[in-house]
Formats: structure tokens, sequence, C-alpha cells
């Protein structure tokens, strides 16, 4: 039977309360899954009135910051809801006390198999992934809820850890189960919803975080440290060809080493099958995503 959007609000409210009863703060979603209150200042060029010409995070007082409007207090969270009449969801925001939630979001719907891309990086990194909410996406994706440490500011990603997984960090959020969308229902998988989010393994939490910017390394890294990535490559079978490459030149950047060792690892990623174009656009993306010029 088709839930009325009035039905759907107000489960997405009731949904949303209980997260915030566990200390998880929260704004209404709409169907598309974008924040359901848009912006007062999208009218015009004026940004607010954010400290130091940054744009207004809320401090004009009213609703319509996206994330930055979420909260734990019932009270302000129906008020959001009551401004939001055609929310059919809420979103969580990520990287607030008392968890500094981190979302890892494995997406099914590019072709990759994110799940096994995870498996993977944890047995290079020797980290495994602790029992913690799961929550499943209409898609057929998963989201898997972190808490991350106070202190450290994990931003959000796509693609950075390998192809097809997404990282929810500060300024993001992770719909919330119980959520309706155009695509169906957010649900927390069996057996995960009474949990809390378990501690990110350390291991892990150092690929989330930015590299360090070394722009002139006090050692020059060593043919072996870069042999050992296209070693890497080149051991890869089919279904790894690209998410390896992405992973090694994602490190070698990281390491400084990025430039010298992009004709390495083209050549490798040939030898694995990929075309040069191929090799080139995905050492261009790892580029780009930890920051450096392809
Ligand atoms: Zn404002």
């Amino acid at each position: 039977m088709a839930t009325t959007d009035r039905q759907a609000r107000t489960l997405a409210l009731a949904h949303a309360l209980s997260a915030a009863e566990r200390g998880l703060a929260v704004i209404p979603l709409s169907r598309t899954k974008l924040p359901a209150l848009r912006s007062p200042h999208r009218a015009g060029p004026d940004p607010g009135p954010g400290p130091a010409g940054r744009p207004c995070h809320g401090e004009c007082g009213r609703f319509g910051h996206g994330v930055y409007d979420a909260s734990t207090d019932p009270v302000r969270i129906r008020e959001l809801f009551a401004a939001a009449p055609w929310a059919t969801g809420y979103g969580i925001a990520c990287g607030l006390p008392p968890y500094h939630l981190i979302g890892v979001d494995l997406d099914t719907k590019s072709g990759t198999d994110s799940s096994a891309a995870l498996r993977e990086l944890a047995l290079r990194h020797l980290f495994t992934i602790p029992e913690t909410v799961v929550v499943l996406t209409p898609s057929g994706g998963r989201h898997l809820w972190l808490a991350g440490p106070p202190d450290t500011v994990v931003p959000n990603s796509a693609g950075r850890l390998a192809p097809g997984i997404d990282i929810r960090g500060a300024g993001g959020y992770l719909v919330g189960p119980g959520s309706r969308t155009d695509h169906g229902v957010y649900t927390a998988a069996p057996g995960t919803a009474h949990l809390a989010p378990a501690p990110c393994p350390p291991s892990l939490l150092r690929l989330l975080l930015p590299p360090p910017r070394a722009p002139h390394p006090a050692h020059p890294p060593t043919g072996g440290h870069g042999q050992g990535l296209v070693q890497f490559v080149l051991a890869a079978h089919e279904g790894q060809r690209n998410t390896r490459l992405f992973w090694a030149a994602c490190r070698a950047y990281e390491n400084g080493i990025g430039p010298a060792l992009v004709a390495p690892l083209v050549a490798a990623a040939r030898d694995t099958g990929l075309t040069e174009r191929e090799a080139r656009a995905t050492i261009a993306s790892a580029a780009r995503l930890t920051g450096n010029r392809p």
C-alpha cells in the first residue's frame, strides 16, 4: 500500500527523533535525499552574514543551511520538520560529537565491487571492519557507520580509498534508516540497528585523512617504494586492474613520487590489459583526489 507523504513525514520525524535521542544530529531530507529546506540565501549573490566572508552556516538564524541545521534538540527537530512538510526522510550529520560519525558508503551502481575493494584494503592494511551499524540503501549499497576520534577532522571523499567507496565526514551527512526516497526505503541491516557506531580502526582512519603536505620530502623516496606500487599493479587480475592502479597512484602522489611514477604505472597498467588512455585517466583522477595536478 502506498504511503502518503503525510505518513512518510510523520514516520521520518519519528525516526529522526529516535536518532537524536541516541545523540545523532539530524535534518529533514526530501525524497531526493537532499536537505528538505532550501537556502534562504539562494535568491541572490548575498552569501549571508557568515564570519569572515564565508557562506552563512546558519548565523542568520533561519533554516535552510543543509547539514548546518542539524540538531539533537527535539524541539528544534520538530520545528525543522514543521517547516518542511514534504520531508520523507532525515539526514544524520557526520563529524559531530559524541560519535564524530564517519560514513563508509559502499556503492554498487558504478559496476565495481566496493565491498571486495574494502576487504582488500582491510587485508593490505591489517584492519578488521568492526561490528557496527550498517544501513542498506535501496540500490543495494551499504553504509557502515564508524565513530571517529574527537580531535581529527575526516574529510568527505569520493573514490579516494577505492572506486565505489565514498567517505562521509565533516560537513557530510548520511541518509538515516527509515528514510523514504524516490528509489525506496533505507533500512538498518538486521541485528545492527541497536549498535553504537564502532570506533574506526586506526589504520583505516589513516587512509581517510588527507596526505601530509610535503612538497620537498626530507628523504627522497627510494626506488624500492615506487617499485612496490608498480608490482601491486602488475599483479592485478582482471577485476582489480583499475582499482589497483587507482590505489597505487593515490599512494604515489601522497608520497610525493606521483609525477615520477606516471610512466611506470601506465606501462604496468598496459601490461595488465588496460589501455593507455584508461590508465592515464585513472592516474589523473588519483592525482586530483590527492590534491595534485594531473
Ligand atoms: Zn543564513
